[in-house]
């Protein structure tokens, strides 16, 4: 795991400002109109395409795609961290893993995570697989995370360690001394297979 950056513990993690949502958007449209222009995606023109929104409170996910309303919604935690770090890898394969799901259910072909023409979509788009997938279903990368945390530290012991929700309620469990919250932190992890 790498820190990428520090940020104040009541750092504003969603794309909630005018501003932000504004930015946010344009990035997402462009991202959708690339993987729209994907060579695997060329039989979308019959297709009614998606509604694809930015969804502030989807922070265990960092996309869902919702069948019966034929919608994807894309974590505003993720985007703003891809802009923290101006770097929009993590959100595009992410938009691309959705719009995989999307395609192959409008084509009633197997469209859930696991299932061999889902996986294997997911690898000619360049689309990483569900952390929650099986690994021996799983063909391509595993989904990194990129995401916050909370540095944690303890006021009697030198124990510090990564959470990911606040613990300065809490007491150290090997030596009783109080945790304290120190910072928010924007941290990713490597691309695994
Ligand atoms: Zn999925
Ligand atoms: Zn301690």
């Amino acid at each position: 795991m790498e820190v990428l950056k520090d940020l104040p513990l009541d750092f504003s993690r969603g794309c909630s400002t005018k501003k932000e949502k504004e930015i946010a958007n344009q990035i997402l449209a462009e991202l959708v109109e690339e993987a729209y222009g994907l060579d695997e995606f060329y039989l979308i023109g019959g297709l009614t395409k998606p509604s694809i929104s930015l969804n502030n409170r989807i922070t265990t996910t960092q996309g869902r795609f919702y069948p019966s309303r034929n919608s994807i919604e894309i974590s505003g935690y993720l985007l703003k961290a891809c802009m923290l770090i101006n770097d929009f890898d993590a959100i595009r394969g992410t938009l691309r893993h959705e719009l995989a799901h999307w395609y192959l259910f409008s084509f009633k072909q197997d469209y859930n995570d696991g299932q061999r023409d889902f996986e294997e979509l997911l690898i000619k788009i360049d689309a990483p697989s569900s952390g929650a997938t099986n690994k021996k279903l799983r063909l391509s990368r595993e989904t990194p995370f990129l995401g916050y945390m909370f540095e944690v530290s303890c006021d009697k012991c030198d124990f510090k360690d990564y959470s990911t929700t606040r613990c300065g309620k809490y007491r150290h469990k090997n030596c009783g001394g109080h945790l304290i919250d120190n910072k928010m932190v924007l941290v990713k992890e490597d691309w695994k297979n």
